[in-house]
């Protein structure tokens, strides 16, 4: 491991049959994944950008190690943000990948801002 490296969890988000019919021609077992900054359509070639706008806010913050308390890591569960449509997106972590930060910005580590190391 590199001194400026870093883990983040892959993930894979998939949809889900919910209680309701699906309305917007998503595809139970139909996902992505989440590979550092890229979304990865492997199989799935459509996706709602609607139901993609509401999980967009959560895959950062699911990527990376949380409190053992913190509701992000227990709810991986996502409603589609239509209130008509009964799907449900799962979001699963898969594994962990080895970044370093300078691979990934050209901003430079500040002292004092290491997050937990402090
Ligand atoms: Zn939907």
């Amino acid at each position: 491991m590199s001194p400026d490296s870093f883990e983040l969890y892959d993930l894979k988000v998939e949809v889900i049959a919910g209680e309701k019919p699906m309305v917007c021609g998503h595809q139970a077992g139909d996902f992505f994944l989440v590979e550092g900054e890229n979304l990865v359509f492997d199989s799935t070639r459509r996706f709602s950008m609607y139901a993609l706008s509401a999980l967009l806010p959560l895959l950062p913050a699911k990527q990376r190690p949380l409190d053992r308390n913190d509701w992000m890591l227990s709810d991986s569960l996502i409603a589609c943000p239509d209130p008509n449509c009964g799907a449900r997106f799962r979001i699963t972590r898969i594994g962990k990948r080895v970044f370093r930060h300078g691979e990934c910005t050209v901003v430079p580590i500040t002292p004092g801002e290491k997050g937990d190391l402090q």
